[in-house]
């Protein structure tokens, strides 16, 4: 049997209409959890995104306000929930946003399936994604760069029963989860911001992500996602506090 955990990694605070709800709430300041995703399979244990940095990082150079209280680090989230960070063998990430890819070098057995898409472009970004990237550029250092990498080019199987699936839009390279536990779950990652991006608007079919590249490869990602999850509920957000209504999903 697999079963997924969901781990609160930190806490961003951000306007609700320009980063998770386009042109929904715009001016709203909301506080989201920022969430690292363990994956039980018989044989090993896989996390998808290890989450934000420390407080300092993320309310300096980020989202002024955000923070990560202690605990929720990645290798101490995982202690809190009974795994050892040596444990973890695969770590796959969803994209390379600040938010979702730090403290992996705390994973010491861990490698780090990412598209190749996302890499190329997170060390060559456009307009306003520099700092989204901890760009060299902005005197940042990306975390990545010092991670065991395996490139994927598209579609993957990571274990058996858990697939990756190329989904840009988010971003250039962004990949979401398929995990077939006793029903099928996806981790949406930042293609699907929280459960109010489902829901239609007058403007559109979806309330889209607020931030996105592409937003037609947004939309089309989200009716992907839609399909390939059967129901809402079996889909899990990037950033909504509802993903911890349950403490596993199975
Ligand atoms: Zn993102």
């Amino acid at each position: 049997m697999i079963t997924i955990n969901p781990l609160r990694v930190g806490t961003i605070y951000c306007d609700k209409g320009k980063t998770i709800t386009q042109g929904v709430d715009n001016g709203k300041m909301i506080y989201v959890p920022s969430v690292s995703w363990l994956i039980k399979t018989p044989t090993e244990k896989i996390l998808v995104d290890t989450g934000m940095p420390d407080t300092h990082t993320s309310h300096s150079f980020h989202y002024h306000g955000s923070y990560q209280l202690p605990g929720e680090r990645i290798d101490q989230a995982l202690k809190i929930n009974g795994i050892k960070p040596e444990e973890i063998t695969k770590v796959i990430l969803t994209h390379l946003h600040w938010d979702h890819c730090q403290n992996g070098h705390l994973l010491p057995n861990a490698i780090f399936y990412i598209q190749k898409k996302e890499i190329e472009f997170a060390r060559n970004p456009s307009g306003t994604y520099f700092r989204s990237y901890d760009h060299p550029a902005l005197g940042l250092t990306p975390a990545f760069e010092q991670y065991p990498i395996k490139e994927l080019d598209g579609d993957a199987e990571i274990a058996p029963g858990v697939s990756v699936i190329l989904t840009p839009g988010h971003s250039p390279g962004h990949q979401i989860v398929v995990v077939h536990c006793s029903q099928t779950y996806v981790i949406a990652g930042d293609a699907v911001l929280c459960y109010d991006n489902l829901l239609p608007s007058m403007q559109q079919d979806y309330v889209l992500p607020g931030r996105h590249k592409d937003s037609a490869e947004t939309q089309k990602v989200i009716e992907k996602i839609i399909a390939l999850a059967g129901a809402t509920h079996r889909i899990l957000p990037g950033h909504d506090e509802k993903v911890f209504r349950k403490k596993e999903y199975f």
